[in-house]
């Protein structure tokens, strides 16, 4: 694709997202701003990073540290101003590489990686806690019971803060059946006075706006399909 093909698709993409993130906002009683979109450029060459923060974009999401510190690299050597934001599950042996790379880590899932996370990170950290709000055995993240625990050891790192709770909902062929789990979410993190929400997804970020979401993570309806 052309330079400019891709910097209209990407406009195109984000602008349909802003949208429908004020529709949603609207629909909720919310200030738009209230809501920060994290464009999750996994699969995406910097050459879209660099479209979308054109589009005016300021977020970026990654997955993985192997392919984004490269493509971090690459935009930030291109002048390309961004707070970058670890959306993928991180091993504790990996912290360091995370820590130095991200701005934010949505992924924290344990208190040996925030140990890790601690002792590694070069400045203050953001933090969210990633809870399998549904049980799913084959997802990453914490128990609901388990968050309390987690949120002590958080909050008693020196050089990590504690913003908020992370979740990944069920695939669903319709978003309203994940609008308990995002609820739920929204009520672990009240109790623990946490005002960070990441959740919501293409298929799903306005249901999870109106049920809360500060951070909403898309990909695929901004960039476009990932190429398998
Ligand atoms: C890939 C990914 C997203 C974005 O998914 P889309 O369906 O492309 O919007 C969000 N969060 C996480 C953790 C992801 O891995």
């Amino acid at each position: 694709m052309s330079a400019v093909a891709l910097q209209q698709d990407v406009a195109a993409g984000a602008d349909r997202v802003r949208e429908r993130i004020a529709g949603a906002c609207e629909r909720a009683g919310r200030d738009p701003a209230s809501v920060t979109l994290v464009a999750v450029s996994k699969g995406q060459p910097a050459e879209a990073v660099a479209a979308a923060r054109e589009a005016g974009i300021r977020h970026f999401g990654e997955n993985r540290i192997q392919e984004a510190i490269p493509k971090i690299e690459q935009a930030t050597g291109a002048g390309v101003e961004a707070t970058w934001h670890l959306v993928g599950h991180l091993q504790s042996n990996k912290a360091r590489a995370a820590a130095n790379a991200f701005d934010v880590i949505h992924s924290v899932d344990s208190a040996r990686l925030l140990r890790r996370l601690d002792a590694a990170a070069p400045a203050p950290r953001d933090v969210l806690l990633q809870v399998n709000v549904a049980a799913e055995p084959q997802k990453e993240g914490v128990a609901p019971e388990e968050v309390e625990g987690l949120v002590v050891a958080a909050r008693g790192a020196a050089n990590l803060r504690v913003r908020g709770l992370m979740t990944i909902a069920p695939i669903a062929g319709d978003a309203e059946d994940v609008r308990p789990v995002f609820r739920a979410l929204r009520l672990l993190a009240e109790r623990f006075s946490l005002p960070e929400l990441s959740m919501g997804m293409t298929d799903d970020f306005e249901v999870a706006i109106e049920e809360g979401a500060t951070l909403v993570r898309v990909g695929r309806a901004i960039f476009g399909e990932r190429k398998p």
